[in-house]
């Protein structure tokens, strides 16, 4: 039999939690009024469990646990389609940023791998000022132990130089720091 989901009346804590999403994310969802056009224009719509929309709709409804918990705000590529297209200026990229930290707050990850790849991409990007494909694949491999996944790969895309064996450093590192600095402060990392 298939799990059914109950919608009550929020609770204040929910309606606490909407309200802080809401004010980290900057934006409103009740401005939404679910015409789809965000859904329409994302390009990873299709490997999403919920839409853009639909995860607007289940944060109208309180249902913020289902919204923590949904696959869709770890494949959202932050490409901003969605935003730039909603006709109600929902920042819904902003959005799922917000709900991935929180996700990350309350360890309610859905996919703990690609909460691992996030996390390595932003050590690399902390660390070197830009994106260490190497590293990356090695902290991931490492932490998921999944020790040869995608190993193949490797050698082919050094040897077309599409990636490097060694960490390339920007010359702004310190300016990068500040901004992680900045970021942690704020709740944001
Ligand atoms: S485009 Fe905007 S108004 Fe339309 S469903 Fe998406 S968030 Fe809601
Ligand atoms: S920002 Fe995320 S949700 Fe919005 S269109 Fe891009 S991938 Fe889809």
């Amino acid at each position: 039999m298939e799990a059914v989901t109950r919608i009550g009346p929020l609770t204040e804590d929910d309606r606490r939690l909407i309200e802080k999403l809401e004010k980290e994310a900057g934006t409103d969802i009740n401005l939404c009024y679910q015409c789809g056009k965000c859904s329409a224009g994302c390009p990873v719509s299709f490997a999403m469990d919920y839409t853009p929309r639909q995860v607007i709709r289940l944060l109208q409804l309180g249902l913020i646990d289902e919204a923590l918990g949904a696959e869709s705000i770890w494949i959202c590529a932050t490409c901003e389609t969605c935003s730039e297209r909603c006709p109600r200026g929902v920042d819904i990229a902003s959005l799922m940023d917000t709900l991935r930290r929180e996700a990350l707050r309350r360890g309610k990850v859905a996919d703990k791998k690609v909460a691992l790849f996030n996390k390595a991409f932003l050590n690399t990007v902390k660390k070197y000022g830009r994106s260490y494909e190497a590293g990356i694949l090695l902290y991931h491999n490492l932490s998921t132990r999944q020790f040869f996944k995608d190993a193949e790969l490797g050698l082919p895309m050094m040897k077309r130089g599409k990636a490097s064996p060694f960490p390339e450093k920007i010359k702004g590192r310190d300016e990068m720091a500040k901004i992680f600095a900045r970021a942690l402060e704020a709740g944001r990392e």
